[in-house]
């Protein structure tokens, strides 16, 4: 099994595969790990992801570190992250935090203020603890699908393997060589994201500033810049970014003869592409992260989709390689996943609509700041943008179904996350007499039961990406077993269980 890319959802998706037993190298074409700013925060489905695999205490740290940096620039001690629409900040103390959605999964608040780079970072300690090799210096630049394994061409020679996972980005060779289509809409901007040494900051108003031209950000901590100009598009996406460049965009946007002497650290050069991959898998070829999907960073969904992503399919390449796959288990990655990357896609197109310059769109932009001013608003909007509100649509009655499950106290002091360290499903067995682990022993190796003697919900079976695939608030097993085969997989059931 190969996975190409090691940036965070290669990463992820690796660790995941080398939990549910599969033999799992991963190839990168960079030497070291990418410098540029990315991502600034993480939602509550990669936080949780992280949690069930016991690295929430590290992501904390990086949290607490994050927040420090912030300085002056931050809410000091406040940690609750909440983003914003188009440069409409969202004010926490708007928000509903005692909303059902938002209170069911607050135990992951400590970390929400992650950093791509340190997040990598942590989770490169993670792959390299679970003995998963990540050869970099190595890029990929053939491949041929061959029916029973993929042989694949890259400058270090020529690899074979069963399965080949393309997270290689936005620019995906993976996704080019497999043939398939990457359709959507073409960019209106060129965006960047900098830290610089700014000779006169005192002339940019902290926070996000709209103009004709598009809008800038200055802040959240000394030298932070993001520009948003409505160009066309960047001509050039993979150049470097220089300070001539910036400085030049940032005074045509602002209109403000600000003078920028040095870049600190990489600067990126973004914009709004919008494309979603036709298929997610073409034979033994699959994609996730960025190279199934590409938009624009607004909301800071992407990396979080691509962990998504590599969630939902690491258990389930890895269950097909292990052999104990239920019919069309595959399948249902792309199923599940496109959905929400869809969505992703038009959450960020809506916010094009109220950025440009034009007085349609700024009447537009007052409607929606309007909105985002109540109560409501601000809560629909966070509750959107962490993630709490995903659900995907599976089969059972149960509320909970499709949902990722929520913070689960057991009666020991510890929580239903900490169990699933190891990966595989976790069953919640609250019956006096824990009927539902009996029921589940055929299946033991692949779940994991949990018993506890608090009385509500009274079973949840978990899958191993969090997602919740059966629940009772009772006793009654009720459609226990046949969630289990068609998520686990059928095993020889012992007669006179
Ligand atoms: C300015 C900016 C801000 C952002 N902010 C946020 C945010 O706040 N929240 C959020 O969720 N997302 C954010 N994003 C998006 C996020 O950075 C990406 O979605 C994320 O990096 C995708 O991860 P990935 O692993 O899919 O791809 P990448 O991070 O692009 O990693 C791909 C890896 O594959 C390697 N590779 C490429 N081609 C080959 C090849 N042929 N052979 C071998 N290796 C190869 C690359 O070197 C790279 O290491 C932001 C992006 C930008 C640009």
């Amino acid at each position: 099994m190969t996975v190409v890319g090691a940036g965070p959802v290669g990463l992820v998706l690796a660790a995941e595969l080398a939990l549910a037993g599969a033999t799992v190298q991963v190839l990168e074409r960079l030497t070291e790990p990418a410098a540029a700013m990315k991502a600034m925060g993480i939602n509550v489905p990669t936080a949780e992801a992280l949690d069930r695999r016991g690295l929430l205490p590290a992501a904390e740290q990086v949290q607490r570190e994050t927040l420090e940096r912030m300085g002056s620039f931050g809410r000091p001690g406040d940690s609750r992250f909440t983003g914003h629409f188009a440069g409409m900040v969202l004010d926490a103390d708007l928000v509903d935090w005692a909303d059902p959605d938002l209170a069911a999964h607050d135990a992951v608040a400590g970390a929400r203020m992650v950093p791509q780079r340190e997040l990598e970072a942590l989770l490169a300690d993670h792959v390299a603890r679970l003995g998963v090799p990540v050869h970099r210096g190595v890029e990929v630049t053939a491949l041929d699908d061959t029916g029973d394994g993929v042989l694949v061409g890259t400058t270090a020679g020529a690899v074979r393997t069963g399965w080949l996972v393309g997270c290689d980005g936005g620019h995906s060779a993976v996704r080019r060589l497999a043939g398939i289509e990457f359709p959507g809409t073409d960019p209106e901007f060129t965006g960047y994201l900098a830290v610089a040494d700014i000779a006169d900051p005192e002339k940019l108003a902290d926070g996000w500033t709209w103009t004709p031209q598009g809008a800038y950000r200055y802040g959240p901590q000394p030298g932070r810049v993001v520009t948003v100009e409505f160009d066309g598009g960047p001509a050039d996406r993979s150049a470097p970014v220089t300070l001539a460049e910036l400085q030049a965009s940032l005074r045509r946007i602002s209109g403000i003869d600000v003078t920028l002497t040095a870049l600190r650290g990489t600067a990126t050069r973004w914009s709004d592409n919008a494309r979603q991959a036709a298929t997610y898998r073409s034979g033994r070829v699959l994609l996730a992260g960025d190279a199934a999907h590409v938009h624009s960073p607004f909301g800071g969904q992407g990396l979080n989709l691509g962990v998504g992503d590599a969630m939902n399919l690491g258990w389930k390449l890895g269950a097909v390689v292990a052999g104990w796959a239920p019919e069309g288990l595959l399948d249902t990655y792309d199923a599940e996943r496109r959905p929400l990357g869809a969505w992703v896609l038009d959450w960020t197109r809506a916010q094009v609509g109220v950025l440009r310059g034009d007085a349609k769109s700024a009447a537009l932009r007052q409607v929606v700041a309007d909105l985002l001013s109540t109560r409501d608003g601000t809560t629909y909007a966070v509750k959107q943008l962490s993630g709490v509100t995903q659900r995907i649509d599976l089969p059972g009655g149960h509320p909970l179904v499709g949902r990722h499950v929520p913070d689960l106290w057991l009666a020991d002091g510890s929580r239903l996350a900490d169990h699933g360290h190891a990966g595989g499903f976790l069953l919640l067995d609250r019956t006096p007499d824990r009927a539902f682990t009996r029921l589940a022993a055929p299946w033991t190796g692949r779940v994991t039961s949990v018993p506890d003697d608090f009385a509500t919900p009274a079973g949840v079976l978990v899958r191993p990406d969090g997602v919740v695939a059966w629940a009772s608030d009772s006793s009654d097993a009720d459609g226990l077993e046949a969630a289990l085969q068609h998520w686990a997989g059928v095993v020889a059931v012992r007669i006179g269980r």
